[in-house]
């Protein structure tokens, strides 16, 4: 399989997969959970049988089954996170150990032996480094600020307060201040959490009558981090006791940093105290990436799961993907997995076919491609005719209706309809909306068409 598909895959889908036998007609193995299990019959049996055949030499059945309790030795994995490996909070504070080698994270991102509070449900993902972050005029300042609280904890940025709206970074950015706070100093007792995990532990501690060894826990390490600090909203006594934690930890000169889907003031009910306190140091917000940053960080993340994709198609994508980076790279993984699975070279054409959802159903507004696309499938003409000089009738009411579309979908002004039809000006495109309107009136074809093209770019329908 290894020479089948792409290492990311393999890494993904069949390092935690084993072979239970592979006797006469019929190979089994085993994964540890029945989404992978689903997710390999649907997408890599073909795959999988081919490579069976090639094997064994005649072909085999190949049959998929759970085993929960599956175990590997996945040391030399360097994305595979050993959750078995974790356990809850305190426990695991790995105690300072003999010198170390601390040019190298390695040892740090298979999660051993480091002074790295493990928490019992984040686990830090190997991925999120400031080397894998794609700066821009979004995020610049929120980089930096990240950069400089990992090389000073305590100092310059305490706290560091992480804002932006959700699947812009924030979590990659706090991981990769850790990180970098573990590569200099690999004996930092850092604590990094959820919110809600924080919020958890202090509820059960409440019931069980230890918050004695609760705030022992929290209080004594070198950096607390928290993510989705915003998710303290509406919980007083949490926030009180959060409150406590911040300033002894503050006082003691250790480094505090937090993430939140807004600023500060803006967490729902958060107390006054606590919202001039994550104010004291410093703030920083992630913006939405602009177009450019968007399409470098389409091609940052194909180059990371070895598919580099060119610029055209990385614009498509981004062009198409505004407001979330998470979603940005679904799709590059979506394109890239379609495209190794049925064996074909990334064309923008097999990107429209991969992403249908993304070209067809518009998340915001519709795009003049959009429009042309639709519009020359429909006819049957090609782009450049609708861009030409040409009025034969059988491209006139194509352009004509693509015009009437742009004027009903998108915020083009007249001028620039006209100017993308062939630097047409806007009276013609003021006389293609009227015409096309009146023929809605009187002519049904004509009315189905532009009706159906409506509501496809409008998502109304599928
Ligand atoms: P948040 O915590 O703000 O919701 P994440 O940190 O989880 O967002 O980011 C979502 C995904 O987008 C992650 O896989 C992350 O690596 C990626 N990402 C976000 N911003 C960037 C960037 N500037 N460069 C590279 N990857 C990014
Ligand atoms: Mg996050």
């Amino acid at each position: 399989m290894r020479a089948r598909i792409q290492p990311e895959q393999f890494e993904t889908w069949f390092r935690r997969a084993a072979l239970l036998s592979a006797d006469g007609g019929e190979v089994v193995l085993a994964v540890q959970n029945s989404f992978a299990a689903s997710w390999l019959q649907s997408y890599y049996h073909e795959v999988l049988e081919q490579a069976v055949r090639t094997t064994l030499g005649h072909r085999a059945d190949v049959r998929i089954e759970v085993d929960p309790e599956l175990t590997f030795d996945l040391a030399p994995a360097p994305s595979a996170p050993d959750v078995a490996a974790l356990q809850d909070g305190v426990d695991c504070v790995a105690p300072a150990q003999g010198p170390r080698d601390t040019t190298s994270t390695e040892g740090l991102r298979q999660g051993g032996g480091t002074g790295l509070l493990w928490n019992s449900d984040v686990v830090l993902n190997p991925k999120y480094t400031f080397d894998n972050f794609v700066v821009g005029p979004c995020n610049r300042l929120a980089h930096a600020a990240s950069m400089g609280a990992g090389e000073a904890p305590g100092k310059a940025y305490n706290p560091f307060f992480l804002h932006g709206s959700v699947g812009l970074g924030k979590t990659h950015l706090l991981q990769s201040t850790c990180f970098s706070v573990l590569e200099r100093w690999p004996e930092t007792r850092i604590l990094y959490l959820s919110c809600e995990t924080f919020v958890n532990h202090f509820i059960n501690a409440l019931q069980d009558g230890d918050l004695a060894e609760f705030r022992n826990k929290y209080r004594n390490v070198d950096v607390l981090v928290v993510d989705d600090i915003h998710m303290l909203a509406n919980k007083e006594r949490t926030q009180e006791e959060f409150f406590h934690t911040f300033n002894t930890l503050y006082n003691a000169g250790k480094q505090i940093v937090l993430s939140s889907d807004s600023p500060p003031r803006d967490i729902p009910t958060l107390q006054e105290r606590l919202v001039s306190r994550f104010k004291m140091g410093m703030v920083a917000e992630i913006e939405l990436p602009c177009y450019e940053t968007r399409t470098a960080i389409v091609k940052r993340k194909s180059r990371e799961r070895g598919v580099p994709l060119s610029d055209e198609i990385a614009g498509m994508i981004a062009e198409r993907i505004e407001t979330n980076v998470r979603e940005l790279e679904g799709a590059v993984t979506r394109l890239i997995g379609f495209a190794t699975l049925t064996c074909q070279e990334i064309t923008p054409d097999l990107a429209r076919d991969a992403l249908r959802d993304l070209f067809v159903v518009q998340r915001g507004q519709p795009t003049m491609d959009d429009i042309v696309r639709l519009v020359t499938e429909q006819f049957d003409v090609r782009v450049v005719d609708l861009q030409s000089k040409s009025r034969a009738a059988s491209i006139v009411l194509p352009r004509q209706i693509a015009m009437y579309l742009a004027r009903k979908v998108t915020r083009q002004s007249l001028g620039e309809i006209g100017g993308f039809f062939g630097g047409r000006d806007h009276s013609t495109v003021i006389y293609a909306v009227e015409k096309i309107g009146k023929l809605i009136e009187s002519d049904h074809a004509v009315a189905d068409i532009v009706e159906e093209h409506l509501s496809r770019l409008t998502g109304n329908r599928r």
